[in-house]
């Protein structure tokens, strides 16, 4: 078996186009695109601690950068950090 030439690739091509339609492939393609954008993103702010600074989401009492526990309702740094993820997930649209 040899590898396949330029022409099968042509006809690959040609089946692609008449599987996801020919306005449908640039669609692919930026959405292809995209993913590997948010990777790229994702790897670059994967090591990044979320913030614990700022109000906290259960009684918005402002909990300094360094604090073990919420000044306000005693809740733990993991927990407040957690909760903040969630609701800011929660926040972001869905892409469709
Ligand atoms: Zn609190």
């Amino acid at each position: 078996m040899s590898l396949p030439g330029g022409a099968e690739w042509i006809i690959v091509l040609l089946i692609l186009l008449l599987l996801f339609g020919a306005k449908k492939l640039p669609q692919l393609a930026r959405s292809m695109g995209q993913a590997g954008k948010e990777f790229k993103s994702g790897l670059k702010d994967g090591y990044k601690e979320p913030p614990l600074e700022g109000p906290c989401p259960f009684c918005k009492v402002e909990v300094p950068e360094d604090s073990k526990f919420c000044p306000g309702c005693g809740k733990s740094a993991e927990d407040i950090v957690a909760e903040k993820t969630r609701v800011e997930q929660e926040a972001k649209p869905k892409s469709a």
